[in-house]
């Protein structure tokens, strides 16, 4: 029989699509190397929460920053600094989405990058839905995993809170 494994959240989805060994890290609890002056694991979660106000809305697997109704549409927005975590920002809304889904509601989602003052359009066809089902899948699979996927060299892991954690030496 399995370990009972925590459900997947938005926050996961989200370091996913940013490093699958960072997302070990977190959900393993490791700590990050806060006495790093770079360290940038708040600049991930500054913008993971982008400009969280009032009006966000409890999920469960996660928090969403407003939910309004236009033209009979249900709308879904999330609001992040800029698009430099794109594929992250745009799975978990995917992941929102399809939370809504499960509850009855048909949504759309709205993803604004207030920095950039743009905003894009994200919706569940049925080729994103594969895509969230297989991340889920993968999500649950590297939790598993007795050790850490192997570092591979990003652009992020610069600006990451576990880099001399992953390339001490280098
Ligand atoms: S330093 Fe790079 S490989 Fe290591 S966890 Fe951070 S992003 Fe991932």
């Amino acid at each position: 029989m399995d370990h009972y494994l925590p459900p997947v959240t938005g926050t996961d989805i989200w370091y996913y699509f940013i490093c699958k060994r960072e997302l070990w890290l977190m959900l393993h609890e490791i700590a990050p190397n806060e006495e790093d002056e770079n360290v940038e694991i708040g600049r991930f979660l500054q913008d993971y929460y982008g400009t969280r106000g009032k009006e966000e809305v409890d999920i469960g697997a996660g928090k969403i920053d407003r939910l309004k109704k236009v033209k009979g549409e249900v709308i879904v927005q999330e609001i992040k600094k800029s698009s430099k975590f794109k594929e992250s920002s745009r799975f978990q809304l995917l992941f929102y989405l399809y939370q809504f889904e499960k509850m009855g509601v048909q949504a759309v989602g709205e993803l604004t990058f207030a920095e950039e003052r743009r905003k894009e359009r994200v919706e569940l066809t049925e080729e994103n839905r594969q895509k969230l089902m297989k991340a889920v899948e993968h999500i649950r699979k590297i939790a598993k995993q007795p050790v850490p996927p192997p570092p591979k060299k990003i652009k992020f892991c610069r600006q990451c809170a576990y880099r001399e954690y992953c390339w001490a030496g280098e």
